[in-house]
């Protein structure tokens, strides 16, 4: 089974929903930026959030950047998600190695540390939308739910899990976002929490067997979950030779003369992806020939 997500509503409109399995887009992001378990971890989780909150966004050219900055080891985690299940991120530091916390699992909270939360959300407005908040575990789910509260006033359930094979590889990853609408019955409020507070781990839903759509079923029991999309998620990055070309053209004719003149090739890195691209010199002289 290949990822993807799914959204629904629930308590007639009054509960959106979103659960997305994410297993094959965290490997691959592992697998690219050769991620030791916990940054594996930590980095799968914020794919997921950015997957299932890139759907949020109505625009086919949004454009929504999770950005996580700490004062742990892996330092930073830059996520970027469009509204059809695309969703690339790279680690500032992609190999952390740290013992398990006290309850036996990754230690995700002590790779970020302290820090922030900044969520930007491009959607083709003259400036970007920017909200950022206090990290308050650092465990990722948790911070997202307070971004949520504090700087959206949409109070949240967010589960994000990412588990392990021994090997090192992926095993399950995956998430859940629950939103209670305005309106909302005191009611719903409580029977949601009582349930919310009976679920076990996300990815021990997932290791089951569980789809995306059996934990919403199994979430939202007796609040009639219906189901609105289903959408594919994968890691996907656009970038390309041709468009780091365009960056190169724009660098302008003295620039890319005295490129020529340093007679080396020159290299450009995408992040996200880890792909390196490399430009010889006769390469950058046609480009300076077509740029004319
Ligand atoms: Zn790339």
């Amino acid at each position: 089974m290949s990822d993807y997500m799914i959204r629904a509503v629930a308590a007639e409109g009054k509960i959106r929903a979103f659960a997305a399995t994410t297993r094959d887009t965290v490997e691959e992001a592992r697998r690219r930026h050769n991620t030791s378990p916990v940054v594996t971890a930590a980095l799968g989780r914020l794919l997921t959030a950015g997957a299932m909150m890139g759907s949020m966004m109505k625009g086919d050219r949004d454009r929504l950047t999770l950005k996580i900055n700490g004062d742990g080891p892996v330092q930073a985690l830059t996520v970027v998600a469009d509204n059809r299940g695309d969703v690339k991120g790279f680690p500032q530091v992609p190999q952390v190695l740290l013992h398990a916390n006290d309850k036996g699992k990754l230690d995700v909270a002590g790779a970020v540390g302290v820090g922030v939360l900044t969520v930007i959300k491009d959607i083709g407005l003259k400036e970007p939308y920017v909200g950022t908040s206090m990290l308050v575990t650092s465990e990722i789910a948790e911070d997202i739910t307070y971004y949520f509260a504090t700087s959206e006033q949409t109070p949240s359930a967010v589960a994000l899990g990412v588990l392990m094979n021994r090997e090192n590889t992926v095993r399950q990853a995956g998430g859940f976002i629950l939103q209670l609408m305005p309106g909302v019955e005191e009611e719903t409020i409580s029977r949601l929490e009582a349930r919310i507070g009976e679920i076990h781990s996300i990815t021990s839903m997932l290791d089951e067997g569980m789809s995306p759509e059996e934990i919403l079923r199994y979430v939202l029991e007796g609040f009639e979950p219906e189901f609105l999309d289903k959408t594919p998620v994968a890691f996907f990055c656009d970038c390309s030779k041709k468009k780091i070309e365009s960056a190169i053209v724009s660098l302008g004719k003295e620039d890319l003369e005295s490129l020529i003149a340093e007679r080396e090739p020159v290299e450009a890195h995408c992040d996200y992806c880890n792909t390196s691209y490399t430009f010889e010199v006769e390469e950058i002289e046609k480009i300076l020939e077509t740029s004319k």
